[in-house]
C-alpha cells in the first residue's frame, strides 16, 4: 500500500515552535507583499519585498535555489496556477496574482500562499479566490489529531464542489513539511475520507488547494516552472502550514495565533 511506505517526520514541541517562527516570517512577507501589490507594480518588486522581510528576520528563503528556482517567491498571474517566476511582468487592475513564499528558521520550514486581487476584479474571479481560501480553511479544520490524512482532501473537495462549478487541480498537491520543504505525505485536494495515515501530534502539513474557473488540467510553460491552466481559465491558490498538536491544529503561517480545536 502506498501510504505504508511513507515515513512521516514527527516533530518535538520545540521543533514545532521553530516552524512557527519560520511560519511567522512567511506570514509577514505575504502581508507586506499584499500591501504593495497594485496596478503598475512588477512581480520582481514583490520578490524584492519578500526577500527584504526574510533577510531582516534573519531567516533563509526556502525557494531561492530550490531545484534552481531563481527567486524568493512564486508569482502566478491569472491563468498561471503555481510556480510563476517573478520578473518584469507588470500587475494590472483586474488581475489576480498568487504569491507563494517559504522561509527557514533554524533549519525548519514554513510555506504559505495567498491570491491577491489587483484593484477591481471580475466578481467571478473574486468568488473563485474566496472559495479557494474557504476550501483551505475547510482542509485545515479537518487536520485533527486522530483524524486520517485523506479527511483533509475530502474537506477541500467537498467545500469547492458545494460552492459551484470549479476545477480542482489534481497534478499538484500539498505535502508534509518540516526539516525540508517538501516531504511525505502528499496531501491531495480531493478524495474519500477516512484513509491514509492517522494524524498524530508532531506532524506538520502544507495544505494548498489550487482551483480554477474552468477545467482542472494544467501544463508547464517552456521556462520549466510556470504552471498554467490548459483552457486559459483563471486560477487561485491558497496555502497554510499546519501542525497537529495534542490540542488541535496550529496554523503556523497565520499572522495571528490560530489554533483549531
Ligand atoms: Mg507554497
Ligand atoms: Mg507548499
Amino acid at each position: 500500500m502506498f501510504f505504508q511506505r511513507q515515513r512521516i517526520e514527527i516533530k518535538t514541541p520545540g521543533e514545532i515552535d521553530a516552524m512557527r517562527a519560520a511560519g511567522l516570517v512567511v506570514a509577514r512577507a505575504l502581508a507586506e507583499v499584499s500591501q504593495i501589490a497594485a496596478n503598475g507594480v512588477t512581480t520582481a518588486e514583490l520578490d524584492e519585498c519578500a526577500a527584504d522581510i526574510i533577510a531582516e528576520a534573519g531567516a533563509l528563503p526556502s525557494f531561492l535555489g530550490y531545484h534552481g528556482f531563481p527567486a524568493h517567491i512564486c508569482t502566478s498571474i491569472n491563468s498561471e496556477v503555481v510556480h510563476g517566476i517573478p520578473g518584469p511582468s507588470v500587475l494590472r487592475d483586474g488581475d489576480v496574482v498568487s504569491v507563494d513564499c517559504g522561509a527557514i528558521v533554524d533549519g525548519w520550514h514554513g510555506d504559505a500562499a495567498v491570491t491577491i486581487a489587483i484593484g477591481t476584479v471580475d466578481p467571478a474571479i473574486e468568488r473563485l479566490s474566496e472559495v479557494t481560501e474557504g476550501a483551505l480553511w475547510a482542509g485545515l479544520a479537518a487536520a485533527r489529531p486522530d483524524g486520517r490524512l485523506s479527511d483533509i482532501g475530502h474537506a477541500v473537495q467537498t467545500h469547492v464542489e458545494a460552492a459551484g462549478d470549479f476545477g480542482i487541480v489534481e497534478d499538484y498537491v500539498g505535502h508534509g513539511i518540516g526539516s525540508s520543504m517538501h516531504m511525505d505525505p502528499p496531501v491531495p485536494n480531493y478524495g474519500r475520507p477516512g484513509r491514509g495515515p492517522r494524524l498524530v501530534a508532531g506532524m506538520a502539513l502544507a495544505v494548498e488547494p489550487m482551483v480554477t474557473l474552468g477545467a482542472p488540467m494544467v501544463h508547464t510553460l517552456d521556462d520549466d516552472w510556470t504552471v498554467v491552466t490548459d483552457d486559459g481559465s483563471v486560477a487561485a491558490h491558497w496555502e497554510h502550514t499546519v501542525a497537529i498538536t495534542d490540542s488541535g491544529a496550529w496554523v503556523l503561517t497565520a499572522l495571528e495565533d490560530i489554533r483549531l480545536p
